[in-house]
Parts: structure tokens; sequence; C-alpha cells
């Protein structure tokens, strides 16, 4: 049948039972649809409205389900899926200098970032992420495989004082980083940025650098800053402040500034946060698996700071799912404080989602379901025994669902799950990769 003249047409049109637009803040919208044109949102409307004034050229009706922004999962380090297990229950100096180190100078060169970076693509599709930030070794690689799958994501190139596989020093580091930001410029979904490991292991002279070029450019920093006591004891020690005070008269803290875990803090601390406007990425189950500290993300939150929800590398998580982070990060707060009402299901929804965008400075294109942001979303199936009655389905995504329950993703209105179903990776392939590295890497520890 030809289009009706007197309506619209759209790419596509969903039909969920609910839709959680997080922007307004708090708003279900119940019997709504959700228009997509060129890769955008055209408009939400109610559903029966949208049928007669909106014509699509594929519908998507699901019933028992709610649509809401992809997750962003703002910290990680995603080739790491590969040492997912390998060495657990460990204090976290004892886990990077014994184990992790150890092995990834062994094993990591470009073929284990492009088969770990897979497995973790695979598992954030999956699991309802559509766009994360990363920061590992071979940046490049990581940055192609991205751009192939059709995801989004903050690709943050690492600097350290040391050598390693990717590089001799500060200065190569940071001169392949700029230009795999060159190669990127232009494209819609992949945004390298700089990536300085942490205060302690880059040099004072290659942050004073990293703070110009980062003004120069008007790019992004995404850093480690006070994940552990002793990292902040240390600094207290050898500099007589905290390591983000460093950062701050380094001229490193700023609106570009992205300052992961923030455990330990003092009031001075929340202070500089605020007066700067950086942002804090809170990877709640990595610093609980190794008893780093607490970030407080109720003080923070009161005190007006954007804070952001990443999981950090599957191996020290061990999994990258945001539907697990969203309900430590609750629990976390609520015991932290004594406090059963402090951080509340929309509000952590809202650092999984708004949080993260306006964190990575993607703001105007992601993070909500608004007319003309890209079309990046979601679909969760709530029909299941866990998840049901619903009389909150913020609360039930948060407390109540398992990220089984994901049963599409779109970035960029492009499709990349479908009922299940990854369109754009192989995993057969990934899983063989996978099993080859598991046996190789046991093998030599
Ligand atoms: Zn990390």
């Amino acid at each position: 049948m030809p289009p009706d003249t007197l309506t619209t047409p759209v790419d596509l049109l969903v039909f969920p039972r609910w839709i959680i637009p997080i922007v307004p803040d708090g708003t279900v919208l119940e019997d709504h649809a959700l228009g997509v044109v060129d890769g955008r949102i055209q408009a939400i409307l109610p559903a029966v409205d949208a049928r007669l004034r909106l014509s699509a050229k594929e519908e998507l009706h699901l019933s028992e389900h709610v649509v809401l922004p992809g997750l962003i999962n703002a910290h990680g380090h995603s080739a790491m899926s590969l040492l997912r297990g390998y060495a657990d229950d460990k204090t976290l100096m004892t886990w990077l200098n014994d184990h992790i180190w150890p092995a990834e100078a062994t094993h990591v060169d470009a073929s284990f970032v492009a088969d770990g970076v897979q497995l973790a693509l695979a598992e954030m599709i999956c699991s309802g992420t559509t766009c994360f930030s990363d920061m590992y070794f071979f940046p490049d690689v990581t940055a192609r495989l991205v751009s192939e799958c059709g995801m989004r994501a903050q690709i943050a190139f690492p600097i350290f004082d040391f050598p390693t596989a990717w590089g001799s020093g500060p200065e190569e580091y940071i001169a392949k980083g700029l230009a795999l930001r060159d190669t990127y410029q232009d494209h819609a979904l992949v945004r390298p940025v700089f990536g300085p490991h942490a205060p302690y292991t880059v040099a004072e002279t290659t942050l004073r650098d990293i703070a110009r070029l980062s003004k120069e450019l008007d790019c992004p920093v995404h850093i480690h800053v006070q994940e552990t006591a002793e990292e902040v004891r240390n600094s207290q020690s050898q500099h007589a402040k905290t390591p983000l005070a460093r950062l701050h008269d380094l001229g490193l803290l700023g609106p570009q500034t992205q300052c992961v875990h923030m455990t330990q803090l003092c009031d001075g601390d929340i202070e500089l946060l605020q007066q700067h406007n950086a942002h804090v990425v809170h990877c709640p189950s990595s610093n609980m698996k190794l008893a780093s500290g607490i970030c407080p993300t109720k003080a923070l939150l009161e005190a007006g700071i954007n804070v952001a929800l990443g999981t950090d590398s599957a191996a020290s998580n061990n999994r990258l799912d945001m539907f697990w982070e969203m309900r430590s990060a609750a629990l976390l707060a609520k015991l932290s404080t004594q406090d059963a009402a402090a951080l509340p299901a929309r509000q952590v929804l809202n650092m999984a989602t708004i949080h993260g965008a306006r964190a990575l400075g993607i703001e105007i294109e992601t993070g909500s379901l608004e007319p003309g942001k890209a079309a990046d979303f979601i679909a969760v199936d709530l029909n299941h025994p866990g998840s049901q009655p619903v009389y909150d389905p913020i609360s039930q995504l948060v407390y109540a669902t398992s990220s089984d329950q994901v049963s599409h993703s779109y970035v960029a209105g492009r499709a990349l799950l479908t009922d299940g179903v990854l369109t754009g990776l192989s995993r057969s392939s990934i899983m063989t990769a996978v099993q080859t590295w598991q046996q190789t890497i046991a093998g030599s520890s």
C-alpha cells in the first residue's frame, strides 16, 4: 500500500509498552511510539497519533518492552576481557604488579587487542550498552573495530611514563594518539581523547603538556584518579596534596576532565570538582572487588557534580554489564551512607545514560531520547518472572532486570541486536578466538 500523502514518512517506528526518555527526568510514557529518520529521533508521540500521522518503512511492535536510551559505560579497558577471571581475589597492587602487568607484557599485541575488544563489544551490545569509553594499548585497533561494528565510543589513547607494546614513552604515545585523533576527526561515532593512565604513572611535565594540548585542541582527558587509599597516602606524603589537587595545580582540571574512581575524597576535592565542572566516573563493582574504596556519589551529586557510571575492565569486575553496575551503585550508596533513600533508581539510571553522555562531551548527540538526537536506544523485555509485576519500570530496570532481557539495540538508527541476536559480529568466531587465547594465557602462567 502506498504511504498516505497526509502522513510523514519515517524509516522506523517503534511501539513499546513503555518509553523512558530520561529527559524530562523521571518520565515514563506508556503506549507511545518512537519514530526514526536518517538515524535520528524524529518524534516521540502517543501511539494512537503515530498511527495517524507517521508512515514507516519498518515497524517494531514490543508489547512487553521498555525502550530507553542505550546505556553508556563511561570507563573500561575492553581488550582486558581476555583476562576475565585470570587473577581474582587479590589486592589492587598485587593484582597489577604480580599478575595483570606481567600477563600484559607477555601477551598484549594487536591481535590480543582485536580479539579481546570483539569479545567486549559482543558482551556490551548484548547487555544494553550502546556507547563506551575505552583506555588501552593499540587504540587504533579498538577504534577500527568499533567503527566496523557500529557502536559509539570514546577511545582514550593511553599515556604512561614507561614503554609498553604500543610505544616507547610519553612522546610517542601522544604523537600516535594525536594521529589517531586526526584519522577520526569527522567520524560520527568514534572519538579519540587523551588517556593519561593516572597521576602516579605519568610525569608532571607530561601532565602539563596534556593540559595545554587538551585546551588547544578542545579534546577531553580521561584519567584514573584516587582509586585507592594508598594512592592518596603516597601523594600526600610525596606532594603534600591529594592526586586531584595535583591535577588542579598542573592545569589539568576542567569541564573536559573525566576523573575515574575518585574514592577517599576530602571536602577540598569536592570543591575542586565543583569549581572546575570536572566529571566523575564511578566504577562500583571494580572498587568493591579490589577493595579500593568508595566514591561518595550522594555527596557528589548533591554538590552538583556530574557522576557517570563505568564497569572498569572485565579483569576487575568481572562483567561489562551496566545493569549489574546500576544495581551495585545504588546498593553501595545506600550502605555506605546508611541511608536507604540515597541514590534512588531514577538517579542511577540517569548516571548510566545522560550523565555518561555529559561526561564524554556528547550530550548533544546521545544519552536521552529527544527529537533531533541520534537514535541510540535499547529495548528490554519485562515479561520475565524476575521483573514482574511492574509498578515502576525505572525501579524494575535498576533492581530487578537481568541484561539477558535486552532484546534490541540501535546506534544512530542501525540495529546492532535484534531479538537478542548480534547483527554485525560473529559470536562463533569470537568464541573460537577466545578459547585459543585462554589456552595460550593459562599455559604461560
Ligand atoms: Zn580502569
